[in-house]
């Protein structure tokens, strides 16, 4: 089964590539980048397939069982906006060009100096041979850091003024996982590429491993009344991630000296278990940042996308 999606996959890979891109990388003048316009159609064949998932499957589960009523739906075109530039490539473009080309000389740099770089199979011969559980040990271990780079977009006062503008959405849906300032991403996605190429994820698995995990994030944000039962502890679910967004206890500090907020983790809930941040309870709250309510000063984080970039990097400033 695997094996045969890997295959149909490679193929509509090809032909995207042969039918679409490539004329279009010759045309520009670009005959040199045909091999990185390749794995580049790659990310656009999954966006593309992604999206597809968004409309006939997670869009009649929304209209289904709503958490509530859509009274925004600005807010929401302005999410859909988002999605359209992560999942559809220009992100990918922009990464491809600025941060791919400085970690493949990094990366190169360490194994030509001899330095270690946690390649998984040299730490455990063997266990990379089968795709599927290197893939698994990825998913853990990338999953693991996700984790706590959550944490610490909460902990820092100046990743938390980028953050917040994923936080600021009042009407969630399954568009507003992109909803994320540019330079948040980018750093995210920086610390992530190197990573896997440190640990020696191969490209193909590194885009099914963001395919898998961009899929569960867009099921978590939907506008969806819907936990998974007994296996909320293993996966996290819709109702899992809404309690992060809940204002005033998903991501707040609860009283001096302690550590607030519930529920970082992206796809497993162990990490919240294990590290004490979990929290299993089947409530519906209203999301947003507290400091939007009219009551605590009603703090405008903007709606259209440019306004929304800008005002981020005002408060990173401030
Ligand atoms: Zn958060
Ligand atoms: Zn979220």
């Amino acid at each position: 089964m695997i094996e045969f999606c890997i295959d149909a996959f490679s193929q509509a890979q090809s032909w995207l590539f042969e039918a679409l891109i490539q004329p279009l990388v010759f045309g520009l003048g670009g005959g040199n980048l045909l091999e990185d316009a390749f794995a580049a159609t790659g990310w656009l064949l999954v966006g593309m397939l992604q999206i597809a998932v968004l409309l006939l499957l997670l869009g009649p589960l929304e209209r289904w069982r709503p958490v509530e009523a859509v009274t925004d739906p600005a807010a929401v075109r302005t999410d859909v906006v988002y999605t359209l530039i992560h999942r559809l490539g220009l992100f990918r473009l922009a990464l491809f060009f600025s941060i791919d080309p400085l970690w493949d000389s990094l990366a190169g740099a360490m194994r030509m100096q001899g330095l270690p770089t946690l390649q998984i199979d040299a730490l455990w011969p063997g266990v990379t041979d089968i795709a599927i559980v290197s893939f698994c040990i990825y998913l853990l271990l990338l999953d693991l850091v996700s984790y706590w780079l959550h944490r610490w977009q909460h902990a820092s006062n100046l990743w938390w003024a980028l953050h917040s503008l994923h936080h600021s959405q009042r009407q969630m849906t399954m568009w507003s996982d992109n909803r994320n300032h540019l330079l948040d991403d980018l750093l995210r996605s920086a610390i992530f590429a190197l990573l896997a190429r440190l640990i020696g994820v191969e490209p193909g698995q590194f885009i099914a491993l963001v395919a898998v995990s961009q899929l569960m994030e867009s099921l978590q944000h939907a506008n969806l009344k819907l936990g998974f039962g007994p296996l909320e502890y293993l996966l996290v679910s819709p109702r899992f991630h809404r309690l992060h967004h809940s204002i005033g206890i998903g991501h707040e500090s609860s009283g001096p000296g302690t550590l607030g907020g519930h529920n970082f983790a992206v796809l497993f809930p162990v990490w919240d278990i294990i590290f004490g941040t979990a929290n299993f309870e089947s409530r519906w709250d209203a999301t947003g940042v507290r400091d939007q309510l009219p009551a605590e000063g009603g703090r405008d984080y903007g709606r259209g996308f440019w306004q929304q970039q800008w005002l981020g990097l005002r408060r990173l400033l401030s």
